[in-house]
């Protein structure tokens, strides 16, 4: 149980994890600071959080826990912001959807006080943003992926699983290396290739009357192209190269497809259309738990 949650960015994933830490009986009250005053002032009036905080600093004033739920490239001076008040008893956390920049920046930012930093990253979310869309259920049943630096103490490090568990999450441990190169081909490579199929359609003369006239399979396809644009501009450049080298792997197995319709080579391309099919189904039977 903790007394008080210092909220820094009250947008979908800090409003979800205040609302769930609430319901959960695992807080006291929660301080808030978002960037826009007007954010921070709305998460008071859904009750999201109890205290509005006109700083970041005021926000970690008092606080046993801190989330910092900000874009990643906000992590370095958000961290500098709050350096001052973070005490070894602190557990000071965040969701980035990056963690080797995260991790740099907050190597950048702290000094002893890297000890009560835990990098956290929950598989949940959706493509729509802001408290507005908050959500007390977002991260019950999702995984959590913890990739704790050298200095990160072991306490913390133990809190920060004990949290997530308690709020229904599964906890994985992992370097942040490991983890930006699985996300890249899991999360940000669909996202970029997602973008570029609306783009694509965008750019040519009758793509908007096309649009107009796809199904289900569009829908599902691109829904996470609705997704918020600072915030995966963030995660594109943070992760680049290892999301480059996805994408290079991407194109050589469209190009491979390309070529099998090319000349025409029916068998070799059901066999590909087949594999990814097995792929696929396999993968989703084997995750049902853990997904929607
Ligand atoms: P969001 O709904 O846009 O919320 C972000 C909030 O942070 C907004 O309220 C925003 O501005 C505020 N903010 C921005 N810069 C700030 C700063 N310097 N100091 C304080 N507040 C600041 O975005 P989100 O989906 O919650 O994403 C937050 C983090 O979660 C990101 O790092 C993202 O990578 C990660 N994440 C997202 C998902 C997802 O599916 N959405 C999944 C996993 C992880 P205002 O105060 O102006 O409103």
């Amino acid at each position: 149980m903790f007394e008080q949650l210092g909220l820094i960015g009250c947008g979908l994933m800090g409003s979800s994890f205040a609302l769930a830490l609430k319901r959960a009986g695992l807080v006291q009250r929660v301080v808030g600071y978002s960037k826009s005053p007007s954010t921070t002032e709305r998460a008071r009036q859904l009750g999201v959080i109890d205290i509005e905080a006109p700083s970041a600093l005021q926000a970690v004033s008092g606080s046993d826990v801190v989330l910092l739920a900000v874009p990643v490239s906000a992590t370095e001076a958000t961290l500098k912001a709050i350096r001052h008040l973070i005490d070894p008893a602190m557990l000071v956390m965040d969701v980035g959807s990056t963690k080797c920049d995260v991790v740099d920046a907050a190597q950048r930012a702290l000094r002893k006080e890297l000890s009560s930093f835990v990098p956290c990253h929950p598989i949940a979310g959706k493509e729509l943003s802001g408290v507005e869309n908050a959500d007390v259920n977002l991260y019950a049943g999702k995984q959590v992926i913890l990739t704790p630096t050298e200095h990160t103490g072991q306490a913390q490090l133990r809190k920060a699983a004990a949290l997530w568990t308690a709020l229904g999450c599964h906890v994985m441990q992992m370097s942040p290396q490991a983890h930006d190169a699985a996300y890249a081909a899991v999360s940000h490579l669909p996202h970029l290739i997602a973008f570029a199929m609306i783009n694509g359609l965008q750019d040519q003369p009758k793509g908007k009357d096309y649009m107009a006239l796809a199904g289900s399979g569009f829908r599902d396809f691109t829904r996470i192209a609705a997704s918020d644009p600072q915030m995966w501009r963030d995660i594109l450049i943070a992760n680049r190269e290892e999301l480059l080298a996805q994408s290079k792997l991407f194109q050589q197995a469209l190009q491979t497809l390309e070529a099998l319709i090319d000349s025409g080579n029916a068998e070799a391309l059901q066999a590909r259309i087949q594999q990814a099919s097995q792929t696929r189904a396999h993968w989703r039977a084997s995750l049902q738990k853990n997904l929607p």
